[in-house]
């Protein structure tokens, strides 16, 4: 009776058992084969190939030790992949040590060499494969200790459910985030942040209660509200927040809501939530306002930015991306000498016509498609000094923006070196302009990295000096060639006195560095007088000129070599 039980369970169950031993194999598949179909695959990489071709197998037994591609490796590759990660895998193992290694890469359990009794075997494969299927994420409780909210993953399987159940009633979703909440930690303690989190959670139970929903804590500051539809919600959510900032006492901390409210064509929860996020993002650096709606405006952003990011690989193979130049003037002579350029790039899209830098580079910096369009840029870059060169006999400097991410790369210098070598160029003619928030990120790796490029002989130019916080000592410490004042600093120099001091102060620092300065956003001669005043080097800004194609720069190195 229960041998027959246990037939029918495991039917059309697949199993895949992955040893080297040919024997092994055979053992166990002998074990199982009637009450499960059995498949085979003597190293890991064989294995893979049948596990993404077979989308049936139930279960996987897998050796550790094999030619080819180990059971260590397998297992890593498999928690990496979203599709192959809910099957379960019984590792075979005769090791203590093995076991721990195999469980903290996901293994569901093991079976241990000699081989046991058929019935436990058995008996630890069925109870692997219904774990699994019944989809009980182990070593995760549903709800969060603290404030005892649902976990996120609990949270949006039960709201699929409960929209199931309910037919798919209107239902509304609410993302709160602490403001600055790591800062709170820092501040006040863990302690104190621990509080302030379930005071939230305590606040959120009420409001959840009162309307009926779900809620959970979705992250280290964020909670996410799924709410029965209520028109109302727009005149009683300056309640909740309120509510909300008042249990937190002293003002010190407030939270901010963004909602999507149901219209009749929402899609699954998690879409209700991805939009509700997006309007929470938008308040982010807002102190005046706490709540926001999803709105036509944000859909419509959020659309925009989707397209460009999809658009990216056509215009790349397209050369739908332009570089434009603007000079750099030394102004510390009697006349205005151009000394270089930089190139900044603009995109002629097909549909939206000339979009500008602003609108793509932080989208493109967020996913990592920067890292293709910079090297398409610096290319073109070499490639332009080099033509320049074979047309006017002189080499025009030209920097190129270095973003964030490239930083990360240790290809970087190789590829640099690559790009300049093969345009005939030396370093220093390819100017590298490097944020100078970028240096606050981690410094340590962009102290390393500027003083490995510096060695190949590549020039590195702080851009946005003054945006952000590197210390004097930091300063001192980091190897750079020229410090870029950021516009902001020049804008209002030749109404505020109090600012042409400060742009003073910054070039002070790069006398102390022995670096030249250079001031960009200068739009009017009195703004280049009064910097060249003060002892700034170099200059650049729509006072010279704009950003302007590589032909139309060409007046500028005219105008030079004619002196
Ligand atoms: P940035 O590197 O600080 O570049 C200077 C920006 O100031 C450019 O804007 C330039 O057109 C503008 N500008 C120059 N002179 C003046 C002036 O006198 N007045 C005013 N109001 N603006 C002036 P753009 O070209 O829109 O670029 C914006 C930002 O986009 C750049 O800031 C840079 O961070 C980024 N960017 C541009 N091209 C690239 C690129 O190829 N790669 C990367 N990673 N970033 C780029
Ligand atoms: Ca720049
Ligand atoms: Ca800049």
């Amino acid at each position: 009776m229960h041998e027959l039980l246990e037939r029918k369970k495991g039917l059309h169950r697949t199993i895949l058992i992955v040893d080297d031993e040919m024997i092994e194999r055979e053992m166990l598949g002998y074990m199982l084969q009637d009450l499960y179909e059995v498949k085979y695959a003597e190293n890991g990489v064989k294995a893979l190939e049948i596990m993404r071709k077979d989308k049936s197998i139930s279960l996987v037994i897998l050796d550790l030790h094999m030619p080819e591609m180990d059971g260590y490796s397998l297992l890593e590759i498999i928690r990496a992949d979203g599709e192959l990660r809910r099957i379960p895998v019984i590792v075979l193992t005769s090791e203590k040590e093995a076991e721990v290694k195999s469980l903290q890469l996901g293994a569901a359990d093991f079976i241990t060499k000699p081989y046991e009794v058929p019935e436990v075997i058995r008996a630890r494969v069925g109870r692997s494969i219904e774990l699994a299927e019944s989809s009980v994420i182990i070593h995760e409780t549903e709800r969060d200790a603290l404030t005892g909210l649902f976990n996120k993953e609990f949270f949006i399987e039960y709201g699929k459910r409960l929209d199931a159940l309910n037919d798919n009633m209107p239902m509304d979703a609410i993302v709160l985030d602490i403001n600055r909440f790591h800062v709170v930690n820092e501040l006040y303690g863990r302690e104190y942040g621990d509080l302030v989190l379930k005071r939230i959670g305590d606040g959120i139970h009420e409001m959840v209660q009162s309307t009926g929903g779900l809620a959970c804590r979705s992250g280290s500051n964020s909670f996410g509200i799924y709410l029965p539809h209520d028109e109302q919600l727009k005149d009683t959510i300056s309640g909740y927040v309120q509510m909300i900032d008042e249990s937190l006492g002293d003002g010190k901390i407030s939270v901010r809501m963004g909602i999507y409210m149901d219209d009749g064509r929402a899609g699954d929860i998690e879409h209700r939530f991805d939009c509700a996020r997006l309007a929470c993002h938008k308040l982010r650096n807002s102190y005046a306002t706490n709540y926001a709606f999803y709105n036509a405006e944000i859909h419509n952003r959020e659309m925009h930015s989707e397209h460009l990011i999809n658009d990216m690989d056509k215009a790349l193979a397209e050369k739908q991306f332009k570089v434009y130049y603007q000079p750099k003037y030394n102004v510390t002579g009697d006349k205005p000498v151009l000394t270089s350029a930089e190139a900044l790039v603009r995109w002629e899209h097909p549909e939206f016509g000339m979009v500008s830098p602003g609108e793509f580079i932080s989208l493109f910096e967020n996913n990592g498609l920067i890292h293709r369009l910079d090297r398409y840029v610096w290319n073109e870059a070499a490639a332009q000094i080099k033509r320049w060169r074979d047309e006017f006999g002189a080499t025009i400097p030209v920097s190129v923006n270095v973003s964030r991410v490239d930083i990360f790369d240790p290809q970087l210098g190789e590829e640099l070196c690559e790009i300049t070598q093969k345009n005939g160029l030396i370093p220093e003619n390819l100017l590298l302009e490097i944020t100078e928030s970028a240096y606050t990120d981690n410094s340590q790796q962009i102290v390393d990295t500027v003083a490995a490029l510096r060695d190949r002989g590549f020039k590195i130019e702080m851009d946005d000096f003054g945006c952000g916080y590197s210390s004097l000592n930091m300063l001192t410490v980091l190897p750079i060639d020229a410090l870029k004042l950021d516009m902001k600093f020049i804008r209002n120099i030749e109404r505020d006195p109090k600012g042409l001091r400060l742009v003073e102060i910054m070039i002070d620092i790069a006398r102390l560095l022995e670096v030249p300065v250079i001031a960009e956003g200068v739009e009017t001669k009195e703004q280049m007088k009064l910097l060249k005043g003060i002892g700034c080097d170099v200059i650049q800004g729509y006072y010279f000129s704009r950003p302007v194609p590589a032909q139309e720069f060409e007046k500028h190195i005219r105008a030079k070599l004619e002196g």
